[in-house]
């Protein structure tokens, strides 16, 4: 028997590779099909099959006010009667762009562009035109978009030798690009002791929810700022997820630390495709047209997703007490895994981001990561699935909590986590 969502999938693999059109969907790593997706609402998503989901996984990011909030869908609606891009520039950019720098006052300066990606690739170039050094620094583990010199991985041996993590990278795109690792900043010291002088900017998710969720420790991000202080390198937080999701001031402003330069995504555009970077004036002076650094786009800004993104941040604003409120249930949620679990997993959890590793260790960097068996994982995902459950197909992705989840959501997840306990025997 096959349902909609398999005969589509078949279909879609004959004109995209591996059917999908970016390769977590494919829902490789859990070794079953991927539900096509038919609509969505407030907590839930609808697949072509008709079954119905409670949704953690929120368009990995985008999604913290649910779905189809219904003031968004009014606003992007108006947007779209009036034209879908105009090529030049709008009142909404402007206004995006001041409620960005009242929420984030680091952000003195933006330039709006269309994904994560292409925002870090911008950042680090303008880090780069600034400072007019070559050699960035990215943590293992953390995820920056596919941009060529960011898609590397520590090379065996030798910390500060890195390698492409992708065919088609060449060597010389990722020969500036060192490698250290997350929580560790000692092998940040040992970098910069080598190559102070040529390192333009420390690339850092202040909190990293890309190889799951994985807090920084106390004076880690502190200890960045320090280091890149006193080396004259500029300091980027990527807050493509954690803007907007942490606090409404993003991880800067939840653990006091101030970066040079931000990026952001998902949250920004409300479900539109819409990213950001900024920071200081004086750096972000140095982006064209005001200065040499060449960054363009012609759907940057576009009047339909700054509608989305102004929506969304407004709400955000106006609903006191959303940010408390989705942390305690996310509490929940993490406090019910730990109990059903035990110490067969480790739960990490911030604001409403969280991640059951199935591992008994701690998990505070990529190394500790990667000992998490991901076919419990996968056995636990495919239960929870079943049981109306819609978590990220990989043990190393978050799992996103949206102010839509009612208590009743919550409740009815606790209840199927335990369940999940008694069904998977083998682990
Ligand atoms: C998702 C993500 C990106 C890339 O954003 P895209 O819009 O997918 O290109 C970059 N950095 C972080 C931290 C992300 O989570």
């Amino acid at each position: 028997m096959y349902s909609e969502s398999d005969v589509l999938f078949e279909k879609s693999k004959k004109y995209m590779p591996g059917g999908v059109n970016s390769p977590v969907r494919a829902f490789n790593a859990v070794h079953r099909n991927p539900v096509f997706i038919d609509r969505a609402e407030g907590s839930r998503i609808f697949d072509v099959d008709g079954n119905e989901y409670i949704d953690y996984v929120c368009s990995w990011g985008p999604g913290i006010l649910g779905h189809s909030r219904r003031e968004v869908i009014e606003a992007v609606q108006g947007a779209c009667a009036k034209g879908l891009t105009f090529g030049a520039p709008t009142r909404n950019e402007y206004v995006l762009a001041e409620m960005v720098q009242e929420m984030m006052p680091a952000i003195e300066m933006l330039r709006l562009v269309s994904s994560g990606t292409e925002a870090v690739m911008s950042a680090i170039r303008a880090a780069r035109g600034f400072t007019g050094r070559d050699k960035i620094v990215k943590f293992r583990g953390c995820y920056h978009g596919h941009s060529d010199g960011l898609l590397v991985k520590a090379g065996s041996g030798a910390l500060t030798q890195s390698v492409p993590d992708s065919l088609g990278v060449p060597e010389d795109y990722t020969r500036n690009t060192l490698v250290a690792e997350y929580n560790d900043i000692a092998s940040v010291v040992k970098l910069f002791e080598e190559y102070g002088g040529d390192i333009a900017a420390v690339i850092v998710e202040p909190v990293a929810a890309n190889m799951g969720v994985v807090l920084p420790k106390e004076g880690f991000l502190e200890g960045l700022r320090q280091i890149s202080d006193k080396y004259h390198s500029l300091l980027i937080f990527d807050e493509v997820i954690t803007g907007f999701r942490l606090s409404s001031g993003g991880a800067q402003a939840y653990f006091g630390v101030k970066p040079d330069l931000t990026t952001l995504g998902k949250i920004i555009g409300g479900g539109m495709p819409m990213a950001a970077y900024g920071g200081r004036k004086e750096i972000m002076e140095v982006v064209a047209p005001l200065g040499s650094v060449y960054q363009a786009g012609t759907l940057s800004g576009n009047p339909v997703a700054t509608t989305a993104g102004i929506e969304t941040l407004k709400l955000l604003r106006q609903e006191p007490g959303l940010y408390s409120r989705i942390e305690e249930n996310t509490k929940k949620i993490a406090d019910t895994v730990r109990e059903t679990f035990g110490n067969r997993v480790c739960v990490n959890q911030i604001g409403s981001l969280m991640s059951v590793f199935f591992t008994g260790g701690e998990v505070t960097d990529y190394e500790s990561a990667v000992q998490s068996d991901t076919e419990a994982y996968a056995e636990y995902f495919n239960y929870m699935l079943g049981r109306g459950i819609y978590l990220a197909p990989s043990q190393f992705e978050a799992m996103f909590i949206s102010s839509a989840h009612s208590g009743a959501d919550i409740q009815r997840t606790c209840e199927v986590i335990q369940d999940a306990e008694m069904a998977m025997p083998k682990f």
